[in-house]
Parts: C-alpha cells; structure tokens; sequence
C-alpha cells in the first residue's frame, strides 16, 4: 500500500535492483519522536508510519495500536487510510512502518515477518531496553534482509 509519487533520480538510485531499499535516512529528530512515542506507549507496543521520500524520511505518522499490547500491534484500516490520505495531500510516501519493542531486542519476531505484507517499504523496529532501531525488508518468500538506517542531522520541514 505503498504511495508512489513522482520518484526522482535519487530516490531510484536508493533503491536495491530487484526493488526494495538499500539503506533508510532517518533524522535524529524524528529518532527521538519514535523513542518518545514508544516511551510513552509502555508498557505496550508503539506503531506508526514515517512519511518520506525514498529512502529519505520526512515525518512520523503515529498510529494507535489496536492491540494495546506490550508483545503484538495492528493498525485499524480506518487510520491507515487516513495515513496514506495524509502522505498523498503532502507529496510524500508511506516508506516505513516502525514499531517498538518494549522488552525485546531490535530484530523481526516470527510475527513480525509472517505480519509483513508490504515488500516495498521499511520496517523499522526501536528496541526500548536497548535505545536502538533497526530496519528489515521482508520479500513475499518472508527473506528478511536488514537496511541500515542512517542517522542524519537535518530538520525536515513537514
Ligand atoms: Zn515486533
């Protein structure tokens, strides 16, 4: 469910040659509005979308998690509706979905990959006990491949 806009010449060249993303861009503001989003959910897991474009992440979309659970989360269709309406009215794509893990280190669990459906977009997960994020591309044959994630200086202007 991924928002295709306009892609540019960068935004190609971010990508791997069979699709799907070499390496993610993520600002150290928008890696604090995750640490506080997930610091604020506990004991439950955090979710949302970060808006971008390309490999290079914009804005946090934060989304509840309609599980309300410290090992689970799930989006409700309604908001992400709203989310990709939300990416579609600034220009922007949904690249990622991250969410956190309050007890367990940054890596995919089985229900995380057996739950990824989307091969063309991040999955970032910030493990809370660890202060770290991490972010995976999961093809249709479930193969998850780790993207680095870049910390950069920059503000974005939303
Ligand atoms: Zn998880």
């Amino acid at each position: 469910m991924a928002v295709r806009p306009a892609a540019s010449a960068a935004v190609q060249n971010s990508r791997a040659p069979g699709g799907g993303y070499r390496y993610m861009n993520l600002s150290t503001d928008l890696m604090k509005e995750i640490r506080e989003h997930a610091r604020a959910e506990l004991p439950n897991e955090a979710c949302g979308y970060v808006m971008g474009d390309g490999d290079r992440a914009c804005a946090l979309y934060k989304m509840t998690n309609a599980d309300h659970s410290p090992v689970h989360f799930s989006f409700n269709p309604a908001e992400q509706f709203e989310a990709l309406h939300a990416a579609i009215e600034m220009g922007k794509e949904l690249i990622a979905v991250y969410h956190s893990h309050p007890e367990t280190p940054a890596r995919m669990s089985e229900e995380d990959i057996r739950k990824a459906h989307d091969t063309e977009i991040v999955y970032l997960i910030y493990a809370v006990g660890d202060d770290e994020i991490k972010g995976f591309t999961v093809t249709r044959e479930k193969t998850v491949t780790e993207v680095p994630v870049e910390m950069v200086m920059y503000k974005e202007k939303a």
